[in-house]
């Protein structure tokens, strides 16, 4: 059976403390309010299941996907809505749950396409953040962590489809 072990750049274990910290922000920022939970597909599905066990506050969970990135490591520079979500986001908070704001594409057309459904607050967490890519300026409310310009892997994001299973944030190798 083939073998694979990708470098470790953040453990299962400062995953776990970090989301805990964000989900006591949140918790503690959205105080007396309801959520609605977007979740951008597919990367951040597993960070968002584990988010939202650690926010202690009513809410609704809602899926969305878009690609930018098809099946490369280089952003196409073009975002699709693949699939929307299901709700009306008038007037209600939305928490949007990515994986990593890299160019700052995504999230900026994503805000922009729901600013237009007029919800009464819009903001964003993101489990990484690669601050020497950025072209897109984005408000990123509540982060995991800021990484170097490496391609990541692992923890729901995915390399062609492949190592969303890892349970930590690895860095593609050659060889891998
Ligand atoms: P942006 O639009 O900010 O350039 O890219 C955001 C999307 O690109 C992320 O949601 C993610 O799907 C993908 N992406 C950016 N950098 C990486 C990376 O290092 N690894 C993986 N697997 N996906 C990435």
């Amino acid at each position: 059976m083939e073998m694979y072990t990708p470098e470790v750049m953040i453990s299962e274990e400062e995953i776990a403390l970090r989301i805990e910290a964000l989900g006591q922000a949140i918790t503690r920022d959205f105080d007396g309010e309801e959520l609605v939970v977007i979740c951008v597909l597919k990367g951040a599905f597993i960070f968002c299941s584990d988010l939202i066990k650690k926010i202690n506050r009513p809410m609704t969970l809602e899926f969305i996907s878009l690609s930018s990135y098809g099946e490369g490591t280089q952003s196409s520079g073009n975002v699709r809505l693949d699939m929307d979500i299901t709700c009306n986001v008038e007037g209600k908070n939305v928490l949007i749950v990515e994986d990593i704001v890299d160019t700052g594409l995504t999230i900026k057309t994503l805000m922009a396409m729901l600013a237009l459904r007029g919800p009464k607050d819009v903001r964003l967490a993101s489990l990484l953040y690669k601050p020497s890519k950025l072209k897109h300026k984005v408000k990123i409310d509540y982060l995991g962590f800021e990484i170097e310009d490496k391609f990541v892997i692992g923890y729901g994001l995915d390399y062609a489809g492949r190592y969303r299973e890892l349970p930590y944030i690895g860095v593609l190798n050659a060889g891998n």
